[in-house]
């Protein structure tokens, strides 16, 4: 398989596949090192509702800072971490942290929903409803505050396995939500009958949505189709207020990106819901997001 590969050529694809190159060793080493440590972080980045204007969640992004390697892009090391049995204590951390951040936005009487991405792996543990739930028992958080982002080509994964845990998440009174939604190639009869709440169209259709006729098409075109299904939709990866406002008069539900905010610490989190709803109650310079 990967001689075929090495004589094609295709050096990168072949990295891929590969999955005991001595860089991948090395990195599974020093982030096993990092979730022992306290090199791991978790930062919040805000869900705007654009018919009301409100924040009404956040999803929570791992962040890792390695003295030798600096910040290292999860979507990378999330990657590595799957290849191994390392997602799950990555995953746990995640939780941990992510649950624990929902009880003080509970505690600063924010009413936010926290969303939290699964990876392709988490879904083959039939136990992770249970871990979920230990870490909502533990900080007193309600199952429905919690929405589990599950990748659209995820699903696809041995999909009688991964669905009777996708099941059992529903059951357990979670929000599913399906994310960078356009990327992968589920059929729409899969996608009915799944138990998800939410879709999140993914970035690279939203961020060039108004210069490219063919993304904004996408982007309109999946907004129809998750409302005719009756799941809310939200866009990521909004970079502009002319973006944001179009979503808007698309009837898009939801919206994240740089432009309403980066993703944030949670306090840093707290503070800025704090003091929009303080502006936007008083009236002061806010974009107004409202639809036409
Ligand atoms: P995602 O779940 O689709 O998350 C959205 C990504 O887009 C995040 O990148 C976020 O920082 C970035 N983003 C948000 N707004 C904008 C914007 O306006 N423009 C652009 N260009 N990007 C924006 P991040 O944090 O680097 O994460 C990348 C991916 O890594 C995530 O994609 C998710 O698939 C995965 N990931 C992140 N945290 C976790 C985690 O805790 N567990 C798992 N399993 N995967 C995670
Ligand atoms: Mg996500
Ligand atoms: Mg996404
Ligand atoms: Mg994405």
């Amino acid at each position: 398989y990967n001689a075929k590969w090495q004589r094609s050529g295709v050096e990168l694809y072949r990295d891929e596949i590969d999955r005991r190159t001595p860089a991948r060793l090395s990195m599974l080493g020093d982030l096993r090192a990092a979730i022992e440590g306290d090199e791991i972080d978790v930062v919040f980045q805000p869900k705007l509702e654009l018919g009301t204007g409100r924040v009404v969640g956040a999803e929570a992004l791992v962040r890792w800072e390695s003295p030798t390697r600096g910040r290292v892009s999860p979507a990378e090391f999330v990657r590595v971490a799957e290849d191994t049995g390392l997602i799950k204590d990555l995953t746990d951390l995640v939780l941990k942290r992510g649950i624990a951040a929902l009880r003080m936005f509970d505690d600063a009487g924010l009413g936010l929903r926290l969303a939290i991405n699964l990876s392709t792996h988490d879904l083959f543990d039939t136990k992770l409803p249970a871990r979920v739930l230990t870490q909502l028992e533990y900080n007193q958080v309600q199952p429905s505050e919690l929405t589990l982002e599950i990748t659209e080509s995820s699903l696809l994964v041995d999909a009688p396995r991964t669905r009777a845990t996708i099941d059992d998440l529903h059951d357990a009174g979670f929000r599913l939500a399906i994310d960078d939604f356009g990327t992968g190639y589920s059929s729409l009869s899969y996608l009915r009958r799944l138990p998800v709440q939410e879709l999140k169209i993914d970035q690279s259709f939203v961020s060039g949505m108004l210069l490219d006729p063919q993304d904004e098409v996408i982007v309109r075109s999946t907004i129809d189709l998750g409302h005719n299904l009756r799941l809310s939709v939200v866009a990521e990866g909004v970079e502009d207020e002319a973006t944001l406002h179009a979503l808007a008069s698309m009837g898009c539900d939801v919206a994240q990106g740089y432009w309403i905010a980066r993703p944030l610490s949670a306090p840093e989190l707290i503070a800025w819901v704090i003091e929009r709803r303080r502006s936007t109650a008083t009236g002061q310079a806010l974009p107004s997001v409202s639809r036409p």
